[in-house]
């Protein structure tokens, strides 16, 4: 038997079928990554968006290496160095004021914003926290149940309450939804698993100002559209800075492909509490929050590593030029095949919608050496490495291009 065939006939014995899975990967370098017989793919998906370095990048092995060597894991009840230090970077990215609170992925760093809205309107009566339809928060049941896709829900009832879905970049909407339950509106600056769908400025600019009439949480999940991706650190700050949040949730890039999440929220927003007035970053205090693993040295000093790489070579501007060349080449294809209805999205984030069901076209690339991922039935999307290269971009579009052509 091949080595491929042994790998799979494993996982049909002892893996729960919980994936819909294809190739076999056994190693990857930079934006390329090896199947179990030898065949090369240039990868845009990037792990679902997670390896913002590309694969096994020597910053990202380096600090795995000197960690490992030091101090792997140590619990909460200590202080560590790197959970301290990533926090201060995060705090200087996210707007200057603040607190972290650290998890290990992006359904657990949304479950620390849906506490901290919990938390927060709890003496008020208060609960309910609005999202958008079509967007993904993960799937805990919390996570299914603050999501507004049908799909992930079906098969899990009852639904946990308190969550009100409302249409994606429609403030009419939202406002209307606002209701003396509600605490907070969490929302994707780019919705990722429905499609790449970015959110207006004046969608984001209307609920700041909502939230700050009716005294309510904005927050902002940037699990998929944060870490770079967009071109700045922060999704929200790609499309409207001025629209800073009270409190946003990370994952996916943060640690380039070692597992963390975390959530960030402010300091200057104060709460009223029963022991007088707080800053909302201290309201969820002793007790009332934890994760065992949750930002261990390791994955501190990797993120931390990943995010002083991003800085030194100036990734999210080279994601920014990569991205006008991708754009530039979509376009073409656009006009070349009427089946490409659409382009969209920010930086390295962009969702291709074809006229059809997407599963063909992702097999196909995989086929022809390029592995991209779908997001919703007719979109798929390019979630690339920061570091590609324009030669990585021309290539994956010339596969495209080849693919399409056969189609
Ligand atoms: C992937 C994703 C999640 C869930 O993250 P997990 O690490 O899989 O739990 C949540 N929100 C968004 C926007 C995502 O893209």
């Amino acid at each position: 038997m091949s080595q491929t065939a042994d790998i799979i006939s494993l996982f049909e014995h002892f893996v729960m079928p919980t994936y819909g899975r294809s190739l076999t990967i056994v190693r990857g370098k930079g934006s390329k990554c090896w199947d179990a017989d030898g065949k090369e793919y240039l990868d845009f998906g990037g792990g679902v968006a997670v390896n913002i370095l590309g694969h096994s990048h020597p910053a990202i092995v380096r600090a795995l290496k000197q960690q490992a060597a030091t101090l792997i894991h140590c619990s909460n009840l200590y202080y560590t160095e790197p959970q301290a230090l990533l926090a201060k970077k995060l705090v200087e990215l996210a707007g200057a004021d603040g607190k972290c609170f650290f998890c290990n992925s992006g359904a657990e760093a949304n479950e620390a914003l849906y506490k901290l809205a919990r938390k927060f309107g709890h003496d008020e009566g208060r609960f309910e926290i609005i999202t958008m339809e079509g967007s993904f928060h993960g799937r805990t049941l919390a996570g299914i149940a603050a999501t507004g896709q049908e799909k992930v829900k079906k098969g899990f009832e009852p639904m946990m309450p308190g969550f009100k879905h409302v249409q994606f970049n429609n403030l009419d909407a939202v406002r209307a939804a606002v209701g003396p339950q509600t605490a907070a509106i969490l929302v994707e600056p780019v919705q990722g698993e429905s499609g790449i769908r970015p959110a207006t400025p004046e969608f984001l600019r209307g609920l700041r100002q909502l939230c700050d009439e009716r005294n309510l949480l904005l927050m902002f999940d940037e699990v998929q559209c944060g870490n770079g991706r967009t071109g700045k650190f922060f999704g929200f700050q790609s499309i409207a800075p001025d629209a800073a949040p009270d409190a946003l949730s990370m994952a996916k890039g943060i640690g380039g492909g070692f597992p963390i999440g975390a959530i960030w929220t402010r300091a200057v927003r104060k709460v009223k509490t029963a022991d007088g007035e707080k800053p909302l970053c201290d309201i969820l205090g002793p007790g009332t929050h934890a994760s065992t693993f949750g930002g261990t040295p390791l994955a501190c000093a990797v993120a931390l590593a990943v995010i002083r790489t991003v800085e030194e070579k100036n990734l999210m501007a080279k994601a920014v030029a990569r991205s006008k060349r991708l754009k530039r080449g979509l376009k073409a294809l656009r006009a070349k095949f009427p089946c490409i209805k659409e382009v969209r999205g920010l930086g390295l984030m962009l969702g291709i919608e074809l006229d059809r069901e997407v599963k063909d076209v992702v097999a196909q690339c995989a086929a022809a050496g390029l592995l991209v991922i779908p997001a919703g039935t007719h979109t798929f999307r390019f979630v690339p490495p920061l570091t590609i290269s324009n030669a990585d971009a021309d290539a994956a579009l010339a596969i495209l291009e080849k693919v399409l052509g056969q189609s």
